[in-house]
């Protein structure tokens, strides 16, 4: 950042990774700008604001955040306890992001649609590294305005953009004009969204968390409202990854939720349809029908589409990137999550060297860096802005040592390769490994007691 050392930096989003950004930007006595789209800190999780976190308090606060909120005199939660949604942005980033160094650096009602080099598109090269970005924001009331920043930080995470329920990447044949029968990705089933769920028909589609999440709740609906039918479809051979790690997960409260996710199939409360790759949706005045791609149909009243989320890239098209190609997350950060390989919930530790593009002081962190991949953790991404803020510093020795403040119990957790096929390029080198550098793979996360990505299914 040398050349425009005077010149803010942007951050996209006030998520949990955005706002730790800005706190670590401003220990560093670095201007932080940031650009929330939303109406305020944490628009995102507002929309699961119903959800529990399976990840206790602890893990899910920065240090630099925390440190700023404690010269208020804020008082941290329970660190064991795990909270919702809606006390994660109660308790933790709504008084983070009114503190007045925060709230000050704060636009929300700004969406950022584009973010270049000044007077430059992407093919130019010559001063490329010397000239700050620019930034582009649509207001709410319609207003378009540039800033000129020296670096940015894209903590824009994933949510906006969840992934169709077509089998290949793309919306299946009708599903747009379905739109109608489909929900958000985490309704609210036995609150906000009640009304649309009550006695109907109801089809999750998907096999992660979020689909565990809402078969659970639709299962404590269905016992008030006993006319509420509950299927479930996933395309993959068996429902086993959904049910994840049980005893052996590393976090208790997603080990349970499989377990409890498991039994409901059993005892029948939960119809499940394996193998279902849905290839169309046809809405009538009476529902909709889903067509699998072997020819079956399910019928139902709403759709819950838990297909993951993908990165906006759009947003990025001037800048140069450094992609992994199938997971779209930084090209040495991609195999180290890869799902095809990656279940383990456990990943190298990494910094701003594994983050890094091309286009210099431009980095990704947060949920979006994980690109694709369904398995970001807070504790990654506040250790991701620690190191990158770092380096925007010009401190390539706290950026490259990459200090895992992860608590003492088993969470950097080493394991000789055996719970996570890790490809053989994503060893991480010595720097990268930081202070738990060793001689195998060492690995830090929550495990979730699962040894394959996709590649281990029959
Ligand atoms: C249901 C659920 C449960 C989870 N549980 C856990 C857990 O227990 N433990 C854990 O560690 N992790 C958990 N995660 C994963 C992850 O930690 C969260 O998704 C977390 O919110 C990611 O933080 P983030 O700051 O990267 O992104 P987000 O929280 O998504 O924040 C991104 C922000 O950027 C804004 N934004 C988006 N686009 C733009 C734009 N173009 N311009 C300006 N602003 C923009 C959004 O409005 C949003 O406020 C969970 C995720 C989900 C969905």
């Amino acid at each position: 950042m040398d050349s425009a050392k005077n010149l803010p930096v942007a951050v996209i989003g006030a998520g949990p990774v955005g706002l730790a950004a800005a706190a670590h930007l401003l220990e560093r006595g670095l201007e932080p700008l940031i650009f929330e789209a939303g109406p305020s800190a944490g628009a995102a999780i507002e929309q699961w604001r119903h959800i529990r976190l399976f990840s206790p308090w602890r893990f899910n606060m920065d240090a630099a955040a925390v440190r700023l909120l404690e010269d208020s005199g804020w008082e941290s939660p329970r660190p064991t306890a795990l909270p919702y949604g809606g006390e994660l942005i109660d308790e933790y980033l709504a008084p983070l992001a009114a503190l007045p160094a925060i709230n000050s650096r704060l636009q929300t009602g700004a969406r950022v649609v584009a973010v270049t080099r000044s007077g430059m598109d992407k093919t130019h090269t010559r001063n490329r590294e010397t000239t700050p970005f620019v930034v582009r924001i649509v207001h709410e009331n319609g207003e378009v305005r540039d800033h000129t920043v020296a670096a940015v930080i894209d903590a824009s995470g994933t949510w906006s953009t969840r992934n169709p329920l077509g089998t290949a990447g793309l919306p299946a044949i009708g599903e747009n004009s379905a739109a109608d029968r489909i929900s958000s990705s985490l309704p609210d089933v036995t609150g906000r969204d009640r009304a649309s769920f009550a006695g109907r028909r109801v089809l999750v589609v998907g096999a992660g968390h979020s689909a565990a999440n809402t078969l659970i709740s639709l299962a404590g609906l269905a016992k008030e409202e006993p006319d509420t039918r509950i299927l479930w479809a996933v395309r993959g051979p068996s429902a086993e990854k959904v049910y994840g790690g049980g005893g052996l997960d590393g976090l208790p409260a997603r080990g349970q939720l499989g377990s409890r996710l498991r039994r409901l199939v059993k005892a029948g409360t939960i119809e499940l349809h394996t193998g279902f790759g849905v290839a169309s949706l046809k809405a009538l005045d009476s529902g909709v029908t889903v067509g699998a791609v072997d020819g079956r149909t399910l019928e139902a009243d709403v759709v819950v589409p838990c297909t993951g989320f993908r990165p906006d890239l759009d947003v990025l098209r001037e800048l140069r990137l450094d992609l992994d190609p199938a997971v779209e997350a930084p090209r040495e950060l991609g195999p180290l999550i890869d799902p095809e390989f990656h279940s383990c919930g456990t990943v190298a530790p990494h910094g701003a060297k594994l983050l890094a593009h091309p286009d210099k002081d431009f980095y990704i962190v947060g949920m979006k860096s994980y690109g694709r991949a369904p398995t970001f953790l807070l504790a990654t991404g506040y250790e991701q802005v620690r190191s990158v803020v770092a380096a925007l510093a010009g401190d390539r020795e706290a950026a490259d040592i990459v200090q895992l403040e992860l608590p003492e119990t088993g969470v950097c957790s080493t394991d000789g390769g055996t719970s996570c096929d890790v490809p053989a390029v994503a060893t991480p080198d010595s720097a990268e490994a930081g202070c738990c550098a060793a001689p195998e793979p060492v690995l830090v996360g929550f495990p979730t007691g699962l040894t394959h990505g996709r590649s281990g299914e029959v």
